[in-house]
């Protein structure tokens, strides 16, 4: 980090290694449990929460395997003995803590540590660390972590607790939050400071705090005044950082040169409307119109179309790739995966009729011609693919991401469409704009069937112009949810398979979705975890144990097929088609069904282990079924105790069909700092304070000034500060802070 020359060199900076200031045992204990490993990532370590003089912590809404602290008091104590089982494990006597905030418990157990009886007495209150887990039912911590507090809410004893507040960390197994105040404190008490990177112009124009002042208040306040300022600060660095970069994006691509494609009266798209067996909804019209415009000029489009499964936005994408081929281009049109890829080829010749069958006898006069290209394809077929793709001689690819990972040349590419948004990074998006060559960037429209309320929008879609598909093409039918609870009413699971029995018998299909494909070497260790307490979570259910489960039982007579992405796309291909031509009644599936599938004739839609799909993934799952004339009912088994907060989840779902509450919930339920971090890349990244739910405000006007200052001064010439904080809080490469889930 570079320092103005004339101040006093400090003792440290952020970029220094926590070892020299911590020594190498706390050093290394943050690394391997946080991944902190600099004076900067620890103080970006914000704390989740803090706990207050004589407040306890409200235990509701724990998460399994969520690593938890809480303010509690021992309620009840009790130990007992227990039998081992033969050759497992041995007896021993267990120790159960109960604690309590005053309205809900939770257990501790202690195994053969009998002595700890002697501090945790009831009516001692204290701090207890530790992952939850689910042993009959209830909650528990194994082994906790503790500190105890001389008197019910006195935190003074702890020396961390400088004011009224005591932070608390997101901490781990082996390094509570109290350690972690530790390390923070030895770090502020020689740190100086650092030279702000937002111009005090601006941030007095904001109204917010120094950088160094905001970091040392958010770990160490004197009321909440103090952590209300430094996070406002904190939020409108993140807010600023990817508003900068998106405004930057933006601006760059909407000066780049694009094909025109204006529209050619007379052409295949008028010929493709003539014989369109539908209305087109208002809605589909207006986009309809906004994206024509688009295509006409001169600049790229970057538009992405959002619209509920089923509210016919294939169709608004068809009529968009027509346009392009009259202009005498080509459209590329991008799928998750092979099976969306062959279905979404399928249909589109469907759609297209004669129309689409250029080079056969039947084509119509103007006819263009549809390929697929996957990454699997057979040689010969891929070859012949590739070169109808480079003579031009199709109008439209299908395919997944190999269409434009491999270096496949286009004749004439003048538009990409990428279908489900939700799994297509920024990283692909910038691939695709650089796919028709050095001279224009494609037109693009990404379609997502996952509602996006207006923080996302605004960021993780930042860079592109948002449409929205509100009603439904006439015909559709209601789905009706309801959450399973198998632990609790086994009997309830049993009539869920009476259901499918019943939908078949009337003429029906139905899916089971589990969330593993299961029986691979690797996949998953099966976990040999005999201990009682650790009983809390098996291993998901899988695909190839459910499957033969209920040819076997339940659902023994009916004709199962499995869908997984282990399957060769060939199988793939071959079980999509039984099932869509109704020789399969149920299709025990991962969720490669997730999107995209369409078989109306599909009324029932089971799933498995339910809580371990996120809230749109449920959303988009069901959209499976209903799709045809018949009401559609989807049933989510769980085995979640009530009370958690994965069993409220399933409640959320089943109680609306409002895709937009439902994307409020998705947001809610992920931790901060993941929303937009890279997490599955194992990366940090910086944005950990602001929140999509509840700051809305200050996203959108970081927006305006972000707009601002890019269209004054493009490449942060005269913003130095600005641009490190950038690279410090969005990533190196600029691009990680885009959700890719
Ligand atoms: P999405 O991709 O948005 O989930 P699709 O484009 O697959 O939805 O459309 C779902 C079904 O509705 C398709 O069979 C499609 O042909 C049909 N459809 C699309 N638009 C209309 C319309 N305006 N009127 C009637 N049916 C329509
Ligand atoms: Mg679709």
């Amino acid at each position: 980090m570079s320092r103005v020359g004339s101040r006093a060199r400090t003792t440290i900076e952020l970029g220094d290694s926590l070892e020299r200031v911590l020594g190498g045992k706390s050093a290394r204990a943050l690394e391997s449990a946080l991944g902190l490993s600099t004076v900067g990532d620890l103080l970006r370590h914000y704390p989740r929460r803090y706990a207050e003089r004589g407040e306890l912590t409200d235990i509701a809404g724990l998460e399994l395997g969520e690593h938890v602290t809480v303010l509690a008091r021992v309620d009840r104590v009790s130990g007992r003995k227990y039998r081992g089982n033969p050759g497992a494990r041995r007896g021993g006597h267990i120790l159960e803590i109960v604690i309590t905030d005053g309205h809900r418990s939770l257990t501790c157990a202690f195994f053969n540590q009998q002595w700890r009886e002697r501090d945790l007495r009831p009516g001692r209150t204290g701090l207890f660390a530790g992952k939850v887990s689910s042993f009959r039912g209830k909650l528990q911590l194994t082994h906790p972590e503790y500190q105890l507090l001389e008197s019910d809410g006195d935190l003074s004893r702890l020396e961390e607790f400088a004011g009224a507040l005591l932070p608390v960390y997101p901490a781990a197994q082996g390094l509570p939050s109290w350690s972690i105040a530790r390390c923070v404190r030895q770090v502020l008490d020689t740190w100086d400071g650092l030279d702000d990177p937002m111009p005090e112009e601006l941030r007095e124009r904001l109204g917010v705090d120094r950088l160094d002042g905001a970091l040392r208040r958010i770990h160490r306040p004197d009321g909440w005044a103090d952590v209300e300022a430094a996070r406002k600060r904190l939020k409108w660095d993140e807010a600023l950082a990817v508003q900068l970069v998106l405004a930057q994006r933006k601006h760059w691509a909407v000066h780049r040169p694009a094909p025109a494609c204006p529209p050619r009266p007379g052409g295949l798209l008028d010929a493709f409307d003539a014989r369109l067996p539908f209305r087109l909804t208002d809605g589909q019209r207006e986009v309809g119109a906004a994206i024509e415009a688009d295509l006409s000029g001169a600049h790229p489009m970057n538009r992405l179309l959002q619209g509920e499964v089923g509210s016919g936005k294939t169709v608004v994408a068809l009529r968009a790739m027509l346009q392009v081929i009259d202009a005498g281009r080509q459209a590329a049109m991008l799928a998750p995966t092979e099976v969306l890829a062959a279905q979404h080829a399928r249909s589109l010749r469907e759609l297209l009729g004669d129309l689409g069958r250029a080079g056969e006898l039947d084509a119509a006069e103007q006819a263009t011609k549809v390929v697929l290209l996957t990454g699997s394809m057979s040689t010969a077929a891929r070859r012949q693919a590739l070169l109808d793709i480079a003579s031009g001689a199709a109008g439209i690819a299908v395919g997944t991401h190999a269409l434009i990972q491999d270096r496949v040349s286009f004749a004439d590419l003048g538009m990409v469409v990428v279908d489900e948004q939700h799994r297509f990074g920024v990283e692909q998006r910038d691939a695709l704009r650089a796919r028709a060559g050095e001279d224009a960037s494609p037109h693009v429209l990404v379609m997502t069937a996952t509602p996006i309320p207006r923080t996302v929008a605004m960021t993780v879609y930042g860079d592109l112009e948002v449409s929205a598909l509100r009603e439904l093409p006439a015909g559709r039918s209601p789905i009706h949810t309801a959450v399973v609870p198998a632990g609790e009413k086994p009997g309830w699971l049993e009539r869920a398979w009476q259901r499918i029995r019943e939908e078949v018998a009337a003429g029906h299909q139905a899916y089971v979705v589990c969330p593993r494909i299961g029986d691979s070497a690797g996949e998953e260790d099966s976990g040999d975890e005999p201990a009682e307490a650790e009983a809390g979570r098996r291993p998901p259910l899988a695909v190839q144990e459910v499957a033969p489960m209920l040819e076997s039982g339940p659902l023994a007579g009916l004709r199962v097929d499995v869908l997984h992405g282990r399957l060769s796309p060939d199988g793939k291909d071959a079980v999509m088609r039984a099932f869509a031509t109704g020789e399969v009644d149920v299709l025990v599936a991962t969720t490669v069904v997730e999107v995209g599938v369409n078989v109306p004739n599909a009324t029932v839609m089971v799933i498995m282990d339910a809580e371990r799909f996120g809230v749109s993934q449920l959303h988009q799952l069901r959209g499976r079924v209903g799709r045809g004339d018949a009401p559609g009912l989807c049933l989510l088994v769980t085995d979640m105790p009530e009370g958690t907060a994965s069993r409220d989840r399933l409640d959320a779902v089943a109680a609306t069909l409002d895709g937009f509450e439902l994307a409020r919930l998705d947001l809610e339920m992920r931790r901060e700092g993941d929303i937009l971090g890279a997490a599955q890349s194992g990366r940090r990244s910086g944005l950990r304070m602001l929140s999509l739910l509840r700051d809305e405000d200050v996203i959108a006007a970081a927006r305006t000034v972000a707009q601002e200052i890019v269209g004054e001064d493009p490449y942060f010439a005269t913003y130095t500060g600005l641009a490190r904080m950038v690279t410090e809080l969005v990533d190196p490469e600029g691009a990680e802070y885009l959700e890719k889930t």
